[in-house]
């Protein structure tokens, strides 16, 4: 029986809806969410932006995208056939494999059909009368549902820099996130990358190899640490498809859902030598065990930090070359770490090539010219300008769509001085509306995350299809504790104190200039904790009619 037909079954006014459920976006999140309401029997559409499935996979297939964490972790646990017949090509998946999963999963499931693509949802306003929302799509398209599932991402709203004169260039211009299909061509060709993040670490490393000329404009360097991809055989995968039970269970102990677990101890018990050692280790292993699997106070001890940090200044300092150019990419104002880690394959000794320039902060940009860049000192003449400036994070793209909840309060205002919600899945005053891996959600290996906010997402919307429930609100107490607790969840943090897409900083976006707590920093475990118990306490910490 679908929620709509409950709903009549319980002598309700007929909820004249189109779907049970609309899900926007059709991501690892969306995806996985449609397979398992269709479990229920439901009626359900995704509305997707793009014109493929894959979420950020589907629409970030610049120069070197790939996974940072390993591809076999990554993939869904769900079913034991997809994993049964899914082999990994390489220990961290490029853009193009991690596309072709998810348009496996898409294909072997049958998903397709209930998704909606070039459909981008414009609004959505809830309506008391009939506990349903009406959902805009952006050509002016329609449609009733119970519920509106959010399953947009963290990282989908990307951002070009506030710089005079961006329309004004004559060459080619790309913000990664928007990478064209066909093939670019960096050959011969002066090519400027804006930004120095997990994106631009990876762009820069790939387009060095063919470029032309290449420039770097450098606003803040960030902390990199070797990925150490490869290939992975017959054999490998065997060995992995045997322990993924293992591997999965490890995941799911981890306080950021990935392989690598912090290490018991502090950093100071341990002599300088035996440090030395334990990093060296870490920095010759594959992923983020230099930064998830490190001593477990590198994030929260300033000294702890410090000590880590001067070990990979020194490993940046051996790699580049010339002295002025690795000072200039060793970060001042943060320690390692406390901001997302970009894991690299050859990106410092990009800096080696005598076709590569870095211009830093002492040398701001001005402005975008018809013919390149102007900073405060010199004119660039360039063919091609990437913008490789990221994103309005986490909450970004929910402030991109016009959501109304009772009375017509916008989401947006709710949140300009920061996201709150209950258990990064409801809103008070936003009835019906369930978010998976919203504001103040545990995030880190996403789709281990995924996994577990949908299942919880469906259980209670199983829960409310079995007892006629067509009405689901967070109350304001369940909404104050749990922002509550994420705060006091981020208190003693390094990360807090500096500015990153994690603590909510976009010095592109108006509004966005302050620090913000966005994200629940209790780890997954605990973030699981607290979920199962509102189950077990059978939901009574919702509002539900
Ligand atoms: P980002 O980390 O926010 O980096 C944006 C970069 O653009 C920063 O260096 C920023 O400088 C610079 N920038 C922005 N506006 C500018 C301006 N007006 N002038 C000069 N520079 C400007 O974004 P991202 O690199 O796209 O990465 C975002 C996140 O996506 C990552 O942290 C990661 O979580 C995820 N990601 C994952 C993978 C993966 O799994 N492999 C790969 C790529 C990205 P400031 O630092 O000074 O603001």
């Amino acid at each position: 029986m679908s929620v709509a037909q409950a709903a009549r079954s319980n002598g309700e006014a007929d909820p004249a809806v189109d779907f049970d459920a609309v899900i926007i976006g059709a991501g690892v999140s969306g995806l996985y969410q449609l397979y398992r309401l269709r479990e229920l029997g439901l009626r359900v559409r995704v509305f997707e932006t793009g014109s493929g499935v894959g979420g950020t996979w589907y629409w970030n297939r610049y120069p070197g995208a790939r996974f940072d964490s390993e591809s076999y972790t990554y993939a869904y646990s769900f079913s034991q056939e997809l994993l049964d017949e899914w082999n990994w090509n390489e220990r961290f998946a490029g853009q193009a494999e991690t596309e072709r999963y998810l348009n496996h999963v898409a294909d072997k499931f049958d998903l397709r059909r209930d998704i909606q693509f070039n459909s981008r949802v414009a609004g959505a306003r809830y309506c008391e009368e009939t506990r349903s929302w009406d959902v805009v799509l952006e050509d002016g398209r329609r449609y009733g549902t119970r519920f509106l599932i959010t399953a947009i991402g963290v990282l989908s709203a990307p951002t070009m820099p506030r710089i005079a004169g961006v329309e004004s260039f004559r060459g080619q211009s790309f913000h990664t996130h928007y990478w064209p299909k066909e093939p670019v061509s960096f050959e011969g060709k002066r090519v400027a990358v804006i930004g120095t993040g997990a994106t631009a670490v990876q762009a820069i490393t790939e387009i060095a190899k063919t470029v032309g000329h290449l420039t770097v404009f450098q606003r803040t360097p960030n902390w990199c640490a070797p990925l150490h991809n490869a290939r992975i055989g017959e054999d490998e995968m065997r060995r992995i498809r045997a322990s993924y039970p293992e591997i999965f269970a490890r995941c799911n102990e981890s306080p950021g859902c990935f392989i690598h677990k912090p290490d018991r101890q502090s950093t100071h018990e341990v002599s300088p030598e035996e440090r030395e050692i334990f990093w060296e280790k870490l920095y010759g292993e594959p992923g983020f065990g230099i930064w998830q699997g490190n001593f477990r106070d590198i994030l929260t001890d300033r000294a702890a930090n410090a000590l880590i940090s001067e070990f990979i200044a020194r490993k940046i300092r051996q790699r580049v070359k010339e002295p002025i150019v690795a000072e200039k990419l060793i970060p001042k104002n943060h320690g390692f770490g406390t901001r997302r880690v970009p894991l690299e394959s050859g990106y410092y000794e990009v800096y080696n090539q005598p076709n590569v320039k870095l211009v830093d902060i002492k040398t701001p940009i001005e402005r975008i010219i018809p013919t390149g860049i102007r900073t405060s000192d010199a004119e660039y003449e360039f063919d091609m300008i990437i913008y490789a400036t990221g994103f309005d994070a986490i909450t970004g793209t929910f402030d991109r769509i016009d959501i109304r909840g009772i009375d017509g309060v916008s989401l947006k205002d709710k949140w300009k001085d920061g996201p709150q919600t209950y258990l990064g899945v409801l809103v008070e005053d936003f009835p019906n509306m369930l978010m998976v891996m919203g504001p103040h959600a545990a995030l880190g290996n996403f789709p281990r995350a995924v996994e577990y906010n949908v299942d919880w997402v469906t259980g209670l919307i199983r829960h409310a299809r079995d007892r006629g429930v067509t009405r689901i609100e967070a109350t304001a107490a369940g909404v104050a504790q749990w922002t509550d607790h994420v705060k006091a969840s981020a208190e003693g943090l390094l990360f807090n104190e500096i500015d990153s897409w994690m603590t909510g900083v976009n010095r592109n976006v108006e509004g966005k200039q302050t620090r913000k707590i966005m994200r629940y920093s209790g780890g997954h475990p605990v973030f699981r904790e607290h979920c199962d118990a509102v189950v077990a306490d059978g939901y009574r910490t919702l509002a539900l009619g």
